[in-house]
């Protein structure tokens, strides 16, 4: 069987409930993505590639791994570093926002860990996800053996998959983030940009653009998402546009993209095709942004998936 392995940094989440208490869970952009294909593809194998410390909110962490399914064979415990650590707060009017402690965190010294005996352990038929926020997070002096690594699995027959997420404050400059990204593009095998973060990066403000953009770098399957706008697709020759339904109650909407990501991921695995995996993305992400936080209820989210035909 083909695994889908997901690297980056899943953090530590604290939010505040009232004064006096916190509520404490995991989340982070491959994580969340990881997690949503796992519940809704229980045949497919999904794991996580990241570094987590050895203190106990890593192993509660890891433990979370295995809860939710994922593959922890690419899970390395750094014996120095723990895992990164953000608070969310809401305001009185209901607005977020977030604090973070990441700048050491374990999953950024990653590739320490990621020895060609490791990497040997990928098959041919495999793919890696890595987003925008996984190539900000990788320490940059430790980014050129990460483009060795995906050089290597690419050459190899790992399939490599690509979501631009851009994230202003992990990167020293624009022109950082543009070279890194620009990279990953040609090395991409399917991309799943957002409009909002190549319009940042690259002055595209829009998903035809956007999909003209990627083409340019020869990606086979390019998927561009525009929040409640369609979403539009190509592959083999073919420009697709998808309506997307807008969500009236829309209650939080981190991780819309990461659902998608993951959900659109695991139907494409199973040979679904493009248009049903991105309707099934779509209720993914239309479902999870009706529930607060990254990661929503478990039984919810079936529920909606099974209506979905999952
Ligand atoms: P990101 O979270 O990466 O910024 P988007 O905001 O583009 O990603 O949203 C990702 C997907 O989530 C969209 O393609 C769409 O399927 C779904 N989505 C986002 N906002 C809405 C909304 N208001 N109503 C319905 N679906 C939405």
């Amino acid at each position: 069987m083909n695994k889908i392995f997901f690297l980056g940094e899943c953090m530590v989440e604290l939010r505040a409930i009232d004064d006096n208490t916190m509520e404490q869970s995991f989340a982070g952009d491959v994580y969340n993505s990881a997690v949503y294909l796992q519940r809704c593809f229980p045949g497919i194998k999904a794991g996580m590639v990241t570094a987590v410390g050895t203190d106990a909110l890593s192993e509660k962490m890891i433990q979370k791994f295995h809860h939710e399914s994922l593959d922890t064979t690419f899970v390395f415990q750094h014996k120095d570093k723990v895992p990164g650590l953000y608070l969310i707060k809401t305001d009185a009017v209901g607005e977020r926002s977030f604090t973070y402690w990441r700048s050491d965190a374990a999953a950024r010294y990653l590739m320490d860990f990621l020895s060609d005996d490791v990497a040997g352990l990928f098959k041919t038929g495999d793919a890696l996800f890595i987003s925008g926020i996984s190539l900000a997070v990788i320490t940059p002096a430790a980014r050129s053996a990460l483009w060795s690594l995906l050089e290597q699995l690419k050459s190899r027959g790992v399939t490599l998959i690509f979501d631009p997420n851009y994230r202003a404050r992990l990167w020293s400059s624009t022109d950082e983030a543009i070279t890194a990204f620009q990279r990953a593009f040609q090395l991409a095998d399917i991309a799943l940009p957002g409009v909002e973060d190549l319009e940042v990066l690259f002055g595209i403000s829009n998903a035809e653009a956007a999909i003209e953009y990627c083409q340019s770098f020869g990606i086979r399957e390019i998927v561009v998402k525009n929040g409640p706008e369609s979403v539009l697709t190509y592959a083999n020759g073919q420009l697709q546009k998808h309506p997307i339904t807008p969500v009236t109650k829309v209650v939080d909407t981190t991780s819309a993209g990461d659902a998608f990501n993951g959900v659109y991921l695991g139907a494409r695995i199973q040979n679904r095709s493009i248009s049903d995996a991105v309707q099934l993305a779509a209720t993914a992400a239309g479902t999870v942004i009706q529930h607060p936080g990254a990661i929503a209820p478990a039984a919810a989210f079936r529920a909606a998936m099974v209506t979905a035909g999952i």
